[in-house]
Order: structure tokens, then C-alpha cells, then sequence
């Protein structure tokens, strides 16, 4: 068996664009959703995606407010930061570039966003929301993928999964979005015993815990549907020849940038055995970003009592 690609750019593009049409409705009333996003420090790759953020939201006709604050800034700065985001009228999302640097109190700072602008889905109200079943926003990563399966007409009802991690943003609102679509889901971590057992029994194997292809074709039932949420800086070229092959294009990537992202999931392998595979590059990290710019929508039009 071959493995069948979800190709998650093609259908993120395809939620920007709905996005973007409900954007332009939404202007026509006077009402242009804003995004904040708060950066503290200089790391490079944080700054990338912060500015990857901005331009999305111009793409598609949202408002996009940058703010950078110093590496050095303390815990107290940052809440008086976000206090006045909060009363902001201009601005329906908050979103707190992490990693934050280590001097910052990081629950404290998730906490202090409003809820109803929390458009990643962190503020315990929005979490314990979600564990009721209630509307809530929700991490964008989570409702990514679960948005990627619905679009690739993967059955969830009765369906086993298994969810390999138990982070705050992936893994426990994945677990959780998948129960609510009556799955039957086991959620599997650093001590989780028989890990390639318990995987094997499930139709949908959902892989978020950052360890560069640990996923293998043993790990896998014949036929299901693989998620690919990982993503790890490969700079070494006997690991990528190792995983792609010496004559595969990813080597040819390494050589030319210093380095290549891989999931946790040992694709070239999995793809013999999985019925249904999300990518890296190209699956859950594209979808990410259009949730954030649908969660944005999503909040603006709660904020001013609009049906979602
Ligand atoms: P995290 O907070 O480090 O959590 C990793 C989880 O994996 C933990 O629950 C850990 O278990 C578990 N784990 C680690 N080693 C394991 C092993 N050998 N066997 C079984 N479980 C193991 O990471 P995260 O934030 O959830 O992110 C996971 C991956 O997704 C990372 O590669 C990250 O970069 C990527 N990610 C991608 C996107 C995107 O947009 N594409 C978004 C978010 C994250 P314990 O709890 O026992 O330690």
C-alpha cells in the first residue's frame, strides 16, 4: 500500500480564501477583525513566524499589530502590555509568540489574555471549555487537523485514535477535539508502555512529540491515517539521506539552506503501510496559521454578538 498525501497547503489555502470572503462581508458592516502579536526577545525563527502571522493577515484583509518588546522585559511589563491589548477595541486576537524568554511567569501571562480574544486557545476558561464541550476557541494545531480529516472525508465516529503526546497546546485539545467526534481515544506519552501496540490498534494515529521520525511503519495498522504534527531542525546529512534517501530532493535542500524540517513520523517508511498521510513540510503547519485567522474571525464576530 502507498499512502495517499493530505495535502495540507491546498487545503489551508482553501480556508484563507473563505476566510478572507467572510473578511470582505465583514468590512461592508465596518468591522475589520485585528490580530496582535506579542514578541519578546530576538530568536530568529520566532520572529519569522510572528512576521509569517503578519502577512497572512494582510493577505486577507485583517488588521495586524506587531508588538516587540525586549528579550530583557520582566513578567509585570508584559501584563500591563497585554492589559492594554485587552482594552483595545481595535484588536479581537491576542496572541503570545512562545517560547517566551525565561524570566517570564508564562501561566501568568496566558492567563492575563481576555478569553474572548485567546485566539490560540491557552486561557484555562477556553481549555476548560473545551473539556465541556462548550464553545470556546480553540488551539489552532488541534482544529487544523481536525479540519484537515473533515476535508479529507476521514471518518471519526467509532474510529480508534491514538494521540501520541500530552502537551497543553497539542495533544490534550487534540485528545479532546477527537472524543467530541466520538472516536475512542488513547492518549500516549514518555512513559506510555507497548507504544507501537497501542498504535497499531488505531484507525487514526495522531503524532505530536517532537522527536524527528520516530514514528515507524511498525507503529502503524495497515490502511490508517497518519498526522504528522512534528517539527524538527534537521541539519545533519547522514540524517537526512538516512530517512529521504542519498538521491531524494530533501538532501539536495539540506545542501543548499543548512537544514530541513521533519515531522515525527518516518514518512518515506509509513507511506508503505498507511492508508492516509499529512506531510512536513505542508500538513499541520500551514493549517495552523489559517486556524489562527479563522479563530481571529471567529472572535471579532463573537465579540460584537455576530453568529459565528
Ligand atoms: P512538547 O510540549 O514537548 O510535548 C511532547 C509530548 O511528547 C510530551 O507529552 C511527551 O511526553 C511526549 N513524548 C516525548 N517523547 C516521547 C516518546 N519517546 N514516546 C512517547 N511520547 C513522547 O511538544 P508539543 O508542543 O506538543 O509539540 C510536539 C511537536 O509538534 C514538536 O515537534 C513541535 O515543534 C510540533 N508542533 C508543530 C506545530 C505546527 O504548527 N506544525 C504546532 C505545535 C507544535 P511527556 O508528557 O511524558 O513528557
Amino acid at each position: 500500500m502507498t499512502a495517499t498525501l493530505i495535502d495540507g497547503t491546498e487545503i489551508a489555502r482553501q480556508v484563507e480564501a473563505e476566510v478572507a470572503r467572510e473578511v470582505a462581508t465583514l468590512a461592508g458592516e465596518g468591522v475589520t477583525p485585528g490580530l496582535a502579536v506579542v514578541l519578546v526577545g530576538e530568536d530568529p525563527a520566532s520572529r519569522s513566524y510572528v512576521n509569517m502571522k503578519a502577512r497572512m493577515c494582510e493577505r486577507l484583509g485583517l488588521l495586524s499589530r506587531k508588538v516587540v518588546l525586549p528579550g530583557n522585559t520582566q513578567t509585570r511589563d508584559l501584563l500591563a502590555r497585554i492589559d492594554r491589548l485587552n482594552a483595545d477595541d481595535a484588536i479581537d486576537g491576542i496572541l503570545i509568540q512562545l517560547p517566551l524568554p525565561p524570566q517570564i511567569e508564562k501561566p501568568r501571562v496566558l492567563e492575563a489574555v481576555d478569553p474572548a480574544r485567546d485566539v490560540d486557545g491557552f486561557h484555562s476558561s477556553n481549555i476548560g471549555s473545551l473539556v465541556l464541550g462548550r464553545e470556546a476557541l480553540v488551539a489552532c494545531t488541534p482544529l487544523g487537523i481536525m479540519e484537515m480529516l473533515r476535508r479529507s472525508g476521514v471518518s471519526l465516529d467509532g474510529a480508534n485514535a491514538a494521540v501520541l503526546g500530552r502537551s497543553d497546546d497539542v495533544g490534550k485539545p487534540m485528545a479532546l477535539l477527537l472524543l467530541h467526534a466520538n472516536a475512542t481515544v488513547t492518549i500516549c506519552h514518555s512513559h506510555t508502555a507497548n507504544l507501537p501496540e497501542i498504535t497499531r490498534r488505531a484507525d487514526i494515529v495522531v503524532a505530536a512529540v517532537g522527536r524527528p521520525a520516530m514514528v515507524r511503519s511498525d507503529f502503524i495498522k495497515p490502511g490508517a491515517v497518519v498526522v504528522d504534527v512534528g517539527s524538527n531542525k534537521l541539519t545533519r546529512r547522514e540524517d537526512v539521506a538516512g530517512l529521504f534517501g542519498e538521491d531524494s530532493p530533501r538532501v539536495a535542500e539540506l545542501e543548499r539552506r543548512g537544514y530541513v524540517w521533519v515531522g515525527d513520523v518516518d514518512q518515506r517508511d509509513v507511506m508503505r503501510v498507511a492508508g492516509k498521510l499529512t506531510p512536513v513540510p505542508g500538513g499541520a503547519g500551514p493549517m495552523t496559521i489559517a486556524m489562527l485567522m479563522k479563530n481571529t474571525l471567529r472572535a471579532a464576530r463573537r465579540r460584537r454578538g455576530l453568529e459565528c
